[in-house]
């Protein structure tokens, strides 16, 4: 019997599971997903919690429902990935594989910003995770007037329009709680506009400017001084908040740069045409996981899929990989 190994059954790893099982034996391929979490996070539904658009349940389904017959799935945390041996270690055991993919995601890492966890979850949120997100609808409530900072650290982020999301949402819920004159909205950003394509930038932006939303560009964060309550660029510059809405560094996966498979951010050097790993045989890797120069979405996660399902298909049947993936992310 052979095996294939999914590390990480969120949007990419369940939909190689699905696609993979429909094209492989039972008879002759084992298909084995392992995640650490029981629990599915849709996470596109964390925007909405903080304006109570969503709860935290509606955001929230059991992994085990996603996944097809005839797919091994473990609740387990993958500890190692050690290739010479073609073996993933967990907590409570190991796993052989003949083909592995990488779907471990992506993470929100404020510890590597100098002061952005001194006064986290008080006057500094995130809405990148259910707790932060849970956290800011809390904090939302007692909010009337001052000054909401929305930074995005540095690139990559996930889903790069939901920092936009946000601030449009933010203006609508201070306007519906008859607030908004009282509060000033700024959106932080290290790139050069609104959004990262000139056409959506330009015209995202001037909807910020009929919203009465700031936008100050091409900042790049060095510091939260959370005594002063501001933050501070590479450059010295500093701008002040009574309410921080980060968007964080993001990492990959813990275990992928501790099984030395990633950069040094974590994620997996990744072929942007074929989708297997650069430096590794017999690795494929989706979604946030990569380094592909592409969004991290699910959307992206699902065009990728059938490259990754096409090209394992293919080397298995003595062929080389194509390279058809164009970074589609719509
Ligand atoms: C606020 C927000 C809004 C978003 N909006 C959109 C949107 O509108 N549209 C869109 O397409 N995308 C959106 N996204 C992005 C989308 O959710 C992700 O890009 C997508 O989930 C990526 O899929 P993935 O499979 O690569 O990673 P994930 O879905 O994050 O899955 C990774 C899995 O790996 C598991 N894992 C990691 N490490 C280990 C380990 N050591 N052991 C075991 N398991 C492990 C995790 O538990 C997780 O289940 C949004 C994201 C956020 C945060």
């Amino acid at each position: 019997m052979k095996k294939i190994v999914i590390l990480g059954s969120g949007a990419g790893g369940t939909m190689i599971a699905t696609k993979l099982r429909k094209e492989l034996l039972v008879r002759e391929w084992q298909i084995t997903v392992i995640d650490k979490d029981p629990l599915h996070h849709y996470q596109p539904g964390w925007l909405f919690i903080p304006f109570g658009i969503y709860t935290p349940q509606e955001c929230v389904k059991p992994k085990a429902d996603f996944i097809p017959l005839g797919v091994d799935f473990v609740v387990d945390e993958i500890v190692n990935v050690d290739h010479d041996k073609k073996q993933v270690k967990t907590k409570l055991g190991h796993y052989d594989y003949d083909w592995l993919v990488i779907a471990t995601g992506c993470r929100i890492v404020p510890e590597e910003t100098d002061g952005l966890m001194d006064d986290w979850r008080g006057d500094v949120h995130d809405y990148y995770s259910l707790d932060g997100a849970m956290a800011l609808y809390k904090r939302w409530k007692f909010f009337k007037k001052g000054r909401v900072v929305l930074n995005i650290a540095d690139m990559p982020i996930k889903c790069p329009v939901a920092p936009l999301e946000f601030v449009y949402l933010a203006d609508w819920f201070f306007r519906d709680n008859g607030v908004r004159d009282d509060i000033e909205i700024e959106l932080v950003t290290p790139l050069d506009g609104a959004f990262t394509k000139p056409v959506a930038s330009k015209v995202l932006g001037d909807v910020c400017g009929q919203k009465n939303i700031k936008i100050t560009p091409n900042w790049a964060i060095d510091n939260v001084n959370v005594g002063k309550k501001t933050i501070e660029s590479v450059t010295g510059d500093e701008i002040s908040y009574d309410l921080l809405i980060s968007i964080p560094l993001h990492s990959g996966a813990q275990t992928i740069m501790d099984s030395g498979l990633g950069d040094p951010m974590g994620f997996v050097n990744t072929d942007k045409g074929t989708l297997k790993a650069a430096d590794f045989d017999n690795i494929y890797v989706i979604g946030d996981a990569t380094n592909v120069p592409t969004s991290k979405s699910g959307a992206v996660a699902h065009y990728e899929s059938d490259i990754v399902v096409e090209n394992i298909l293919l080397e298995i049947e003595g062929q080389a990989p194509k390279p058809e993936y164009d970074g589609h992310s719509t």
